[in-house]
């Protein structure tokens, strides 16, 4: 940028730049503290089908730092990408994950597969897949207990290389799912190459389809892609019942979203399954 902005250059470095830099950097060094420290946690998602069942899952991270309380993940996932920190949360996550598992075991809960969200910058070094799967396997989360969501993003080219960690995961037996499919690149191009059990559609066509025929038309060829190609289809950020009932008569296989439930601390999930 400095290139660009030439003799100007000096304007880069504004007190209010210099501010955001310092609170990243500390929202950093609090992360880095935070998951030694034990602050994250999971929060859980319910995914539901047409009869309202739960079926499946989301795993959100979920931050409470000692002094500003309830930190977004739109805040720290995005700086935690930047800094690295990505991998130790991921690895952090699934400790937590195998925890809550066992607490639902121990209740006599059968939970289905849970879906971890997975950054294209956990999978990008050879050392950081290696060190995921070591964990998967320490911890004992097989296929049946977790499955995970990719966000396509530019990273996804790699996917050509047959050590694509992609491969490794389905090898391995583990449920894929893209996740916020069409607001990423080339999504159609990868669809081809990439054979992921579900296919889920970002909230930005979901929200409002039933009142908006752009976002039925796209949303409708969503699932009748995903079908063609033996995905299931997830619907994202379903919020209003006129939705639901258009996405169920569209044959839309799974529903997400804050109509049916936000997500909810671990002690929370046991009667979400509990029959009746
Ligand atoms: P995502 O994977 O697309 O997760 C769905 C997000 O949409 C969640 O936000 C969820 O709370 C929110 N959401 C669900 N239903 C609704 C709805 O009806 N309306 C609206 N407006 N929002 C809804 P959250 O928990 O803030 O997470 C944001 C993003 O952070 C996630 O998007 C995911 O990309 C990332 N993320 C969260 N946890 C992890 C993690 O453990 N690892 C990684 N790598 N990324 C994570
Ligand atoms: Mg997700
Ligand atoms: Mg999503
Ligand atoms: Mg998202």
């Amino acid at each position: 940028h400095a290139k660009q902005v030439g003799k100007d250059s000096f304007q880069l470095f504004t007190p209010q730049i210099g501010e955001a830099l310092r609170s990243r950097q500390a929202l950093e060094h609090d992360m880095r503290e935070g998951l030694q420290a034990g602050q994250f946690s999971l929060a859980y998602q319910p995914q539901y089908d047409a009869r309202r069942r739960v079926l499946g899952f989301e795993a959100l991270a979920r931050w409470r730092h000692p002094e500003r309380g309830w930190v977004p993940p739109t805040e720290f996932i995005p700086v935690a990408e930047s800094s690295g920190l990505i991998v130790d949360l991921g690895l952090v996550m699934l400790g937590v994950l195998r925890r809550d598992l066992d607490t639902w075991k121990e209740l006599g809960v059968k939970c289905p597969a849970v879906a971890v969200n997975l950054s294209w910058e956990q999978c990008r070094k050879l050392q950081h897949r290696e060190r995921f799967l070591q964990q998967l396997k320490a911890l004992h989360l097989g296929p049946d207990e977790v499955e995970f969501e990719l966000t396509e993003s530019a990273g996804f080219e790699d996917i050509d290389k047959p050590d694509s960690f992609v491969f490794t995961l389905q090898g391995l037996g583990y449920g894929l799912a893209i996740d916020d499919f069409g607001t990423g690149y080339s999504s159609l191009a990868y669809l081809r190459r990439i054979r992921c059990r579900k296919l889920k559609i970002d909230r930005l066509f979901v929200h409002g389809l039933s009142s908006n025929a752009d976002s039925r038309t796209l949303v409708e060829s969503m699932v009748r892609v995903a079908h063609a190609m033996r995905m299931l289809v997830v619907a994202e950020g379903v919020e209003l019942p006129a939705d639901e009932a258009a996405l169920i008569a569209m044959g839309c296989d799974l529903m997400q979203g804050f109509g049916f439930c936000r997500p909810v601390p671990p002690d929370e999930v046991p009667a979400l399954l509990a029959p009746g």
